[in-house]
């Protein structure tokens, strides 16, 4: 079993770099973001909810995301391993999720941390805007995600260095070559 995260400000390429992951070994895709997106097309309680933290930058509250996650991950029985994209977020949540693996004996081998410097982050995420239709994804919010990211998440690397399982990749390059990047330390570690 194989858990992995990728951790980094918005618009360092998580997600781009999640669907490449999960199609190569066969692992589930976790990206708290596109839960929480769809809730809000749908117009569920919980998008209804989240919809104000969102178009604001925020973070939505630990128990509301937690609580999805658990709920996901009670249906995932069989799974070679999970790719956290976007999630934990805080130390609160990194904490629940260390509960939650553990249940199953199935800790976090993985982080990696794709750097990119923040004049590329806004270049990258208004760049999107133009396709995604995001509605977080404006000059205004970007600012906030990105103070959000270096308040509460940043400490998490912290949290993630101590166990030893932090991996730090150059978010900078091509897709395809932080992609061959990520495979190189994934494959030695499987083969470990
Ligand atoms: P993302 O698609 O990962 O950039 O997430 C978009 C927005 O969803 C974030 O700016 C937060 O408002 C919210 N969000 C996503 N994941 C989390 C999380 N793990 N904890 C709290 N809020 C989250």
């Amino acid at each position: 079993m194989l858990n992995i995260i990728l951790f980094g400000a918005p618009g360092t390429g998580k997600g781009t770099q999640s669907g490449l992951i999960i199609e190569k070994y066969r692992l589930v895709h976790l990206s708290t973001g596109d839960i929480l997106r769809e809730a809000i097309s749908k117009e569920t309680p919980l998008g209804l909810e989240a919809k104000h933290y969102i178009d604001h930058g925020l973070l939505v509250p630990d128990n509301v995301v937690l609580g999805e996650v658990n709920e996901i991950m009670k249906q995932k029985k069989e799974y070679a391993g999970f790719v956290f994209d976007g999630f934990p977020r805080t130390i609160l949540q990194a904490e629940a999720l260390d509960v939650m693996l553990n249940e199953i004996h199935a800790p976090i081998n993985m982080v990696f941390t794709l750097d990119v410097n923040e004049e590329e982050l806004f270049l990258r995420i208004l760049n999107r805007a133009k396709l995604s239709g995001r509605s977080d994804d404006n000059e205004e919010t970007i600012r906030k995600r990105v103070a959000v990211f270096k308040a509460q998440s940043l400490p998490l690397l912290d949290y993630y260095e101590k166990q030893g399982i932090c991996y730090h990749i150059d978010g900078m390059r091509k897709i395809d070559e932080v992609f061959a990047h990520i495979c190189e330390n994934i494959d030695y570690y499987k083969d470990k």
